[in-house]
């Protein structure tokens, strides 16, 4: 009854008399109460938005033909980051946003503090590519998620793709042209695509890995898209150093090369820079 009071007050001017609220206003009056609810959407993921306070609406006001008031809801952009969230979480990155943070990186050599340092100066001031290559087990796929983790938390979001997974989907759709295109628009036009694991692929008996001229072809539609259109951020995590890249597709690794320049970090191979084989040895 007070908010009653306070708005009809607000309305009147001097606070002294009152008078009937428009149509309109007591629309909007409506639909303040209705946005000033709580909504519990952040208990599923982590993310709380204060726009629409964790509903994943938000109520405005419409006049009809009729000159009569409505009230609709809107979706809120934060559920644009919570589907990003979503699929990150049932792609295998669980518990992105309380996890998945620069804080819970170690960072005791020197080296992983480069690492660090970068990503987190690329998430705060994002410009061409990031990418970091070589070394597996030594906390790429964290680094590049954090970076995902601060973009998602500013309200933007972020198509994940886990190349080793992704890829096969891709291929399977190759043969409806709708269905394919559909498919890789989403990776080529993301405003910020996180590809994880580039050319992740086993080896053969006789120590070749196991990329084919599709996976090839795909990873150069969607780079050289991306490479065309400087507006669209791309993060990029491999075990390959840009050199293998290059060998592998002089046209893919040349265009990841270019556009990661500043941002641009490959591990030497060094075992002991290997998280899980390290707690392998001291476990
Ligand atoms: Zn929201």
């Amino acid at each position: 009854m007070d908010r009653v009071q306070a708005i009809m007050s607000r309305l009147s001017g001097s606070g002294s008399t009152f008078r009937a609220m428009t149509p309109r206003e007591y629309a909007q009056f409506r639909a303040d109460s209705m946005n000033a609810a709580e909504g519990n959407r952040h208990l599923e993921d982590g993310y709380s938005c204060k726009a629409c306070k964790n509903k994943g609406y938000i109520v405005k006001v419409v006049e009809d033909q009729d000159g009569g008031f409505r009230q609709v809801c809107a979706e809120c952009r934060c559920e644009q980051v919570r589907r990003s969230i979503l699929h990150m979480q049932r792609s295998g990155l669980k518990n992105i946003i309380t996890d998945y943070t620069f804080e819970k990186f170690d960072a005791e050599e020197d080296w992983q503090l480069a690492l660090k340092t970068a990503a987190m100066s690329y998430a705060r001031n994002p410009e061409g590519w990031f990418f970091l290559g070589g070394q597996s087990g030594c906390g790429k796929t964290h680094l590049c998620t954090a970076i995902c983790r601060e973009f998602l938390l500013a309200g933007r979001a972020v198509v994940y793709m886990l190349w080793r997974d992704d890829i096969v989907k891709i291929k399977a759709a190759a043969t409806d042209s709708g269905e394919y295109s559909g498919m890789i628009d989403r990776y080529k036009k993301a405003p910020v695509l996180y590809i994880d694991d580039l050319f992740k692929a086993g080896r053969d008996e006789r120590g070749n890995l196991g990329i084919s001229r599709a996976d090839i072809n795909v990873a150069f539609e969607i780079i050289n898209y991306r490479a065309i259109n400087p507006e669209l951020l791309t993060i990029i995590s491999t075990e390959l150093s840009v050199d293998e890249l290059v060998d592998i597709d002089e046209a893919t690794g040349g265009r990841i090369f270019e556009k990661s320049f500043a941002n641009g970090i490959s591990i030497a191979r060094d075992r002991s820079r290997n998280y899980r084989t390290k707690k392998a040895v001291t476990v």
